[in-house]
């Protein structure tokens, strides 16, 4: 799954390989847009997030998102693909490389000057793993978010607050922060707000050029919730639990025995505070089912 560090590493990778070099072939079936022309070389390529645009010397720039399913792989000329030609989105040669980018749902192409197609005309927030982000900037745009009921994990991932924060990074940071992932935004303070935000920093910034991604490097495996759904939390003691969250179901890892920080108030149910007070006999179970019963009568 690209997170806004692996996209970038992704783009060192191809920036070592293609900047300067004469594109012999160019090829991207579904592209919206221009393609650059042939002979052109490539002049930067660049990360912003999950967004990854490279630039050729013609003007033209090539911008691709992968979402969850896409992915930036280079290749030796006669080197076998570990995927499958089909899944092919964009093919780039070099003499010495080919770059092709598998699956990716956005690949589309735009003129430099062009800047009303431009990706970061105003939408995205800033990003993350610069150097001279403006994480206060971050901390306001989530603290005044647009959603005051949407769930402050649903918000961390609006890469209108800030880019490069993907699901593992999502866990991981409510989870160091202590915040309930399900805690409605209009409950986060903006103490909480920037707390975030310099951990989200913090924590992709420490991963940029290490090749496995560790957050909480007293955990083996240096994950604290991400993937150990059922494990005990280091912090607490807690079962961790995996639970499905949002339209896209992405999978959301958490303690609910320490992640209590701005806690959603539970929706008040007198009938299960009867229960919980009562024997559990199956005489004073029958006993309570039938005060329920007479009081929705
Ligand atoms: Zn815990």
């Amino acid at each position: 799954m690209p997170e806004g560090d692996t996209i970038y590493r992704s783009a060192a990778a191809l920036r070592t390989a293609l900047v300067g070099k004469t594109v012999t072939r160019f090829e991207a079936e579904r592209l919206t847009g221009p393609s650059p022309r042939v002979h052109a070389a490539v002049e930067s390529v660049d990360s912003h997030g999950k967004h990854l645009e490279i630039t050729f010397d013609d003007g033209i720039v090539l911008h691709t998102h992968m979402r969850i399913t896409g992915a930036w792989h280079l290749y030796r000329h006669g080197q076998k693909w570990k995927k499958r030609r089909h899944l092919a989105r964009v093919i780039i040669e070099t003499e010495e490389w080919i770059a092709v980018a598998f699956s990716a749902p956005i690949v589309e192409t735009y003129r430099e000057l062009d800047q009303s197609r431009h990706p970061r005309a105003g939408r995205l927030g800033p990003d993350l793993i610069r150097a001279d982000a403006d994480l206060h900037e971050c901390a306001a745009r989530l603290f005044h978010y647009d959603k005051p009921e949407a769930t402050v994990a649903e918000a961390l991932l609006d890469q209108r607050v800030m880019s490069g924060i993907g699901n593992v990074y999502r866990c991981e940071v409510l989870w160091a922060c202590g915040v309930h992932p399900w805690a409605p935004m209009k409950n986060v303070p903006q103490s909480t707000c920037l707390d975030l935000v310099l951990t989200s920093a913090g924590m992709l910034r420490a991963n940029l050029e290490t090749p496995v991604r560790i957050t909480a490097p007293d955990v083996p495996g240096g994950l604290a919730v991400y993937g150990r759904n059922g494990q005990k939390c280091v912090r607490c003691g807690d079962i961790i639990r995996l639970q499905k969250m949002g339209e896209m179901a992405r999978l959301l890892y958490w303690c609910p025995g320490c992640q209590t920080g701005c806690e959603p108030y539970p929706e008040r149910d007198d009938s299960d505070e009867i229960a919980r007070a009562t024997d559990p006999h199956p005489a004073g179970s029958q006993f309570v089912s039938d005060i329920i019963r007479h009081r929705s009568a």
